[in-house]
């Protein structure tokens, strides 16, 4: 094979390597950045074809490949103090001076151009080394190690102008090219895998947040909802059910499944005119909270309390019948009657479901005749008027 046939195989592999450089994402790498260079022996190559240039090819294609290493040791050790686009720019610069000066037959001497190639040569070698050395990268540590066989190639041709010398430097210098062709073609094979993957992910990871944050919306506006549907349901000084509530929990209760019977309460402060009357509207207020309270504190959580009207209030408590209830109701009586500040005392009357009504206004019915009695009786006590026959009907303070 002619030394000139090396040349443009050469070229062509320096091409691809500058084309394949342009694939690479357009980061700030220095070591990619290098390759851009890759250009000046393509052309210098191709320009020695077309032009009347009497200058031997390989001497021409060391000087590209001068012209190559001194723009890749300027980009590699100084891009940091000045702009890369300088750099490339004096390469260029460089590599057309060289095509006009080699068009009138001026050339470097060899030695010069042969110390100028050994000297790069080394100091990019060494930048190598120590890349890899620094360098976890799998991909940069094998780009520096088959720059070895490169270094290789270019001492062997700086060693001589004896044809044996350059073509054996020249075909070692083509290893190291199909080498990094490989390399490259390996890498961009990988990058495009990876950026497939990095979508996905992408899409996987956008389409969670969106779900998540959906829901967490949704959740909070369910709480929303939640807390107004119980705002609107409650009586805000006593926090006890308002009438619609107390409605409502009661029709819930009833479908209830499994739940057999319930009683419920009607409560009403007794005198509590008068208490507002010489104690004052404020203290009427405290009255009403503490019976409340008392009532949703010191129950079952099954129990709930609303507040009918004034200072009448209905305790409703499930799965309870009416002789229970009494003595839950006797037990509260007695609690409010010694622990309340201010003082008072409250009348209750019961009724429980389904033996003295099956819906609300009957059940109420039937626990005011019970309340009815107790005022009847003298206040503070606890009466049932309804069916269920049992020994303690009425109680008494
Ligand atoms: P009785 O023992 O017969 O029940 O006598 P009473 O004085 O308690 O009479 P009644 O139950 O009819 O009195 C209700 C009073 O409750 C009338 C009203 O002034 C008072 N009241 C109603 N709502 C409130 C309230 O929110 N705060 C206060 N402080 N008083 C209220
Ligand atoms: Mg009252």
């Amino acid at each position: 094979m002619k030394e000139v046939h090396l040349i443009y195989i050469s070229a062509a592999f320096f091409l691809s390597a500058f084309i394949s450089h342009l694939q690479c994402s357009p980061d700030a790498n220095p070591f990619r950045r290098r390759y851009a260079f890759n250009l000046i022996p393509f052309l210098i190559v191709m320009a020695s074809m077309y032009l009347p240039i009497y200058v031997s090819s390989i001497i021409l294609y060391k000087h590209a490949l001068l012209a190559m290493l001194l723009g890749q040791i300027y980009t590699l050790f100084l891009y940091k103090t000045m702009s890369y686009e300088f750099g490339a720019l004096i390469a260029f610069g460089l590599s057309a001076l060289l095509l006009v000066l080699s068009f009138f037959g001026w050339i470097l001497p060899t030695l010069f151009l042969n110390i100028g190639l050994i000297a790069s040569t080394l100091l990019l070698g060494l930048h190598d080394a120590s890349v890899h050395r620094s360098t976890d990268d799998r991909q940069i540590r094998e780009y520096t190690e088959i720059q070895l066989i490169a270094i290789l190639g270019l001492l062997i041709m700086s060693a001589g102008n004896q044809y044996y010398i350059l073509f054996s430097g020249q075909v070692i210098f083509l290893f190291y090219q199909l080498a990094e062709a490989v390399l490259f073609s390996r890498f961009l094979f990988f990058q495009r895998l990876r950026t497939a993957k990095r979508i996905d992910d992408l899409e996987t990871r956008f389409e969670r947040a969106v779900e998540f944050e959906s829901k967490k919306r949704t959740s909070h506006m369910v709480d929303q909802v939640e807390h107004i549907r119980e705002k609107s349901q409650r009586d805000p000084m006593t926090k006890a059910l308002n009438r619609n509530g107390i409605i409502n929990e009661i029709n819930a209760l009833k479908n209830e499944s499994g739940l057999k019977m319930f009683s419920i309460a009607l409560l009403d402060i007794d005198n509590f005119k008068t208490i507002n009357d010489t104690k004052g509207h404020i203290a009427g207020d405290e009255c009403l909270k503490y019976l409340s309270y008392s009532f949703m504190v010191k129950n079952r959580k099954t129990d709930f309390l609303g507040r009918y009207g004034g200072d009448e209030f209905i305790f409703v408590m499930p799965h309870v019948n009416a002789p229970s209830a009494m003595d839950i109701c006797e037990r509260m009586r007695i609690e409010i009657m010694q622990h309340s500040s201010p003082k008072f005392t409250i009348s209750i009357g019961i009724a429980t479901y389904p033996y003295d009504g099956r819906n609300f206004t009957e059940l109420l019915a039937v626990a005011d005749e019970g309340l009815y009695k107790s005022k009847e009786k003298g206040r503070n006590c606890v009466s049932y008027e309804g069916r269920v026959p049992f020994a303690l009907k009425n109680s008494q303070s």
